[in-house]
């Protein structure tokens, strides 16, 4: 469905729950007239309704003034409404003039996107709330937003979110929504056919521009020369401009100084990786709007990948539907418990970080007491080496935040009864024994600074 199709059935269909309860219609007309009808074209002034039948086109011919007070009073604007038959109006839309057509060309906005299904976190909270900011009030806080932040954290989602709000409650207000990279390819391609004062005129009527990844533009002068115009154009007339990088401005490489100094001009915003609540949140919503049934699921499990696979969303998402994949089609049992997820993940090379930073406590904790990181795992009971390997223990829990069952695994094999066990005795310690405390001070230092 294109964005103006969209836009088209989302208001025909807030008019028609109107009409429905309008006393002077009544459910039985309403359900044999009126449900088959469509709105096939809008402008300033006037709307058309299209119906299959002629009896249904002369029932809703009687209720014109009714259906335009319906749209109008949506709309916050007077429209005229006429009627047609499916057949007429389709015979007479393949002569439409240039300016219909251009009025049907898709906005790019990304339906799937929106602030409802965004969700909100330390980490992206900021660029949410001036997001919604424009969304609410298009260029009256901030022209231009400009959004960075690394990939994958749901720029282009909250970008699209924007467009999305927007043509839901002021359908009026033009909207786009374009890459760098296809407006470099469109600048190019009007070059080239000559009409790239007609595609100039386009994005200088626009309210609401949306540019995505604005990095590519880079060392693409003329396009930087378009752009520069048309953002002033927008931005003088109060129209919202939104942006976004992989990188703050002044970072993007190869980009003139005046786009620079006008993208810095308005509000810029990052965003981060989701810390652990954020990441658990969103899976359990990406379960929830997948039908899965989460409590299938075992606790440490999701926390295993929120801890594991948040450095970017994309890869939070994808490590979920590995497991699920995993889970379907390879695993004998319903529930999905550590050992599947250890599965499911084993060779991927995803958890690298995990290994790397268990590996590190080790290699710390071991070095600080002069033993290797084999005696850490090994079955020795000896008190310094038990000590090194609680404290050891006690670590992956606290900076990682691993399972204990995952932590027993890394530590010769043990159960997580024995883990828990540890960083509780751990834990009493260091609220005990003074000389102790400095000690896992001093390695957790270590730890921070390698
Ligand atoms: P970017 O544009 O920053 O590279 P995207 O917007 O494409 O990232 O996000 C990647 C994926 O993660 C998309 O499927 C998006 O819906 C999802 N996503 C990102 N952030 C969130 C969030 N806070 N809540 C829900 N889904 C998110
Ligand atoms: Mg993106």
């Amino acid at each position: 469905m294109t964005g103006v199709e969209y836009f088209y059935n989302d208001l025909w269909s807030k008019a028609k729950n109107r009409l429905k309860d309008d006393s002077s219609i009544g459910k039985l007309v309403y359900e044999t007239y009126f449900e088959e009808s469509n709105l096939v074209f809008l402008n300033e002034e006037k709307a058309i309704i299209s119906v299959p039948t002629n009896l249904q086109k002369m029932i809703l011919s009687q209720k014109l003034t009714l259906i335009g007070n319906v749209l109008s009073s949506i709309l916050q604007h007077n429209v005229d409404c006429e009627v047609h038959l499916d057949q007429e109006y389709f015979k007479a839309s393949s002569q439409v003039d240039e300016i219909e057509e251009e009025m049907i060309e898709d906005d790019h906005v990304m339906p799937e996107y929106s602030f409802d299904n965004f969700i909100v976190g330390p980490s992206n909270k900021e660029a949410h709330s001036a997001a919604l900011a424009c969304a609410y009030t298009p260029g009256k806080f901030y022209t231009p937003l400009f959004i960075y932040g690394n990939s994958g954290l749901g720029k282009t989602h909250l970008l699209n979110s924007i467009g999305n709000y927007i043509k839901q409650n002021d359908p009026h207000k033009k909207v786009f929504y374009t890459s760098s990279t296809d407006f470099v390819t469109a600048v190019v391609n009007s070059i080239k056919d000559n009409s790239i004062e007609k595609f100039k005129n386009k994005m200088n009527h626009l309210d609401v521009l949306l540019m995505d990844d604005i990095q590519f533009i880079a060392g693409k002068e003329k396009s930087h020369e378009v752009f520069f115009n048309i953002f002033n154009e927008l931005v003088n007339n109060k129209k919202q401009i939104v942006l976004t990088s992989d990188r703050n401005p002044s970072e993007i490489k190869g980009l003139e100084d005046r786009l620079i100094s006008r993208f810095s001009s308005g509000l810029s915003v990052g965003m981060d990786s989701p810390e652990f609540e954020t990441a658990l949140a969103i899976l359990k919503f990406r379960l929830e709007y997948q039908a899965v049934d989460a409590s299938m699921i075992d606790d440490d499990v999701l926390s295993y990948i929120a801890t594991n696979f948040s450095k970017d969303v994309r890869k939070l998402e994808g490590a979920l539907n590995r497991l699920l994949f995993y889970s379907i089609n390879f695993s004998g049992s319903e529930r999905i418990d550590f050992k599947v997820a250890l599965a499911a993940f084993k060779g991927t090379g995803s958890s690298d970080k995990n290994e790397l930073s268990v590996n590190k406590i080790k290699r710390v904790v071991a070095d600080y007491y002069g033993l290797t990181k084999q005696q850490l795992t090994s079955n020795t009971r000896t008190k310094n080496i038990a000590t090194a390997r609680h404290i050891a223990m006690y670590f992956s829990r606290k900076m990682l935040d691993l399972p204990f069952s995952k932590i027993g695994d890394e530590f010769g094999k043990r159960d997580h009864s024995t883990v828990m066990n540890a960083c509780e005795k751990v834990d009493r310690f260091l609220k005990t024994d003074m000389n102790y405390k400095q000690a896992v001070m001093e390695m957790e230092k270590l730890l921070s600074n390698n």
